[in-house]
């Protein structure tokens, strides 16, 4: 192997200049979601490139899922070669698209500008620039080792940064992502070059109102007021869920370590009278507020269970029932994703560790993300566990102003997922 190996490392060196052009082609279409714009542009550009290197392209949109519609179609694509021989099919998967620009840019987000080995633009880091790095790890591979058996598959799905409803869970559904078709998974989300991530932990979202009565608000005492109502639900979290909470430490290796616990964030809150328009001059009127709803935003640990986070929320409010006089409260799930951990024993795993330390020289760290990624939908829909994220590019800069990705980063683990494929569809 060991020849091969340095004939791979060495043409992905060789083919910088084409990693940094395509890197820039894709920062370059504005893929900002929402609304999900430009999905069937994107996957235009890569269907174009990945035919003339031999692979077959699927346009796959994504029809009725939440969020396509004629404006702005969920479009995805699948490019697969197969090789001289049956075998296993490793498929990279990377979303196409990218969140809002937001304020605070010095260059332009979708210019591509190169400067000191870095590539700018919103989407460089999450995750044109590992997309740009897997297509360069394929298209080196099936150019040296035409006679690999099994199957590479690429795809650029939509809609990741909303939920990938319109992107890898359609696919599952689908049956793109079945056992039977699809053995080793790896996505290049940016979690640095040295880093192997497992999986994320669950999340749980739900919206609470509580309730009360309306009244003239020169006489409270006539109605009940529901703000109240929700003070006391924010004190019980306060006193009694978040010190719970912070006192659970996991076993994933979640990085940032503050999310090593588990976590809850306040979405929002809204009670009383609707808000006016800002040049609304009037005064408000006078009302006791007869409802207040708070969304939580509830992360937690491979640990915990949907069972028991779910009631402990309605367990704290259960009580307030018995202990708070009038209180009263509605509680609706508004999604659920649960955790995912692929076993570090798994092929794909050892492989990819493999080649991270024959690249860099050491071995890699292994982590699990604090919030959900497009795993989820194929542990869950597509039963395949054999999965990781791996991909160049700092989890940090992620979503950030002057969002950037490093070309020798890129390199490098473009080098380490075709040591990979190498490692997976060459025979020994
Ligand atoms: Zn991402």
């Amino acid at each position: 192997m060991t020849a091969i190996t340095d004939r791979l490392r060495d043409e992905i060196t060789a083919r910088r200049d084409d990693l940094i052009a395509l890197t820039q082609a894709l920062i370059r279409i504005p893929t900002l979601n929402p609304p999900g714009a430009n999905y069937r542009e994107i996957c235009e550009v890569l269907g174009q490139r990945l035919a003339q290197r031999g692979f077959d392209i699927r346009m796959i949109r994504a029809e009725g899922a939440p969020g396509d519609s004629d404006r702005y179609p969920r479009w995805n694509i699948l490019a697969r070669r197969d090789g001289a021989r049956a075998g296993p099919c490793v498929h990279f998967n990377s979303h196409t698209d990218v969140v809002e620009v937001g304020q605070g840019w010095t260059t332009d987000p979708f210019g591509g500008a190169v400067k000191d080995g870095r590539i700018y633009g919103r989407g460089a880091c999450d995750m044109k620039g590992g997309l740009a790095a897997s297509i360069i790890a394929a298209e080196v591979f099936v150019d040296l080792c035409p006679d690999f058996h099994g199957a590479v598959e690429i795809s650029g799905t939509a809609d990741e940064e909303s939920g990938g409803y319109g992107g890898v869970a359609y696919l599952a559904e689908q049956g793109y992502f079945a056992p039977s078709r699809v053995q080793h998974v790896i996505i290049p989300e940016p979690l640095n070059k040295d880093r192997i991530c497992l999986g994320h932990r669950g999340a749980w979202w739900a919206e609470i109102e509580t309730r009360g009565e309306i009244a003239h608000g020169a006489m409270p005492f006539l109605g009940d007021c529901a703000v109240r109502h929700m003070g006391a639900v924010i004190d019980a979290f306060e006193t009694r869920l978040f010190p719970a909470m912070a006192a659970r430490r996991t076993e994933m290796p979640v990085v940032p370590d503050g999310a090593r616990a588990s976590t809850m964030n306040i979405n929002s809150v809204h009670g009383g009278a609707a808000e006016q328009e800002s040049d609304y001059t009037g005064l408000p009127a006078y009302c006791v507020p007869d409802s207040c709803r708070m969304v939580i935003d509830r992360r937690y640990l491979a640990e915990e269970s949907h069972a028991s986070v779910s009631g402990e929320v309605r367990a704290l409010l259960d009580e307030l029932k018995t202990s708070r006089a009038k209180f009263d409260y509605r509680l609706s799930e508004i999604n659920h994703v649960a955790p995912s951990m692929t076993d570090r024993a798994a092929p794909v795993v050892t492989t990819v560790a493999r080649a991270i330390e024959e690249v860099l020289g050491h071995a890699p760290e292994y982590v699990a993300s604090p919030g959900t990624y497009d795993q989820k939908h194929i542990d869950r829909i597509g039963r395949l566990k054999n999965c990781i994220a791996y991909g160049p590019g700092v989890l940090e800069l992620a979503h950030k102003p002057d969002e950037w990705v490093g070309i020798d980063d890129m390199l490098d683990s473009a080098q380490v997922m075709a040591l990979s494929l190498a490692a997976l569809l060459l025979d020994g």
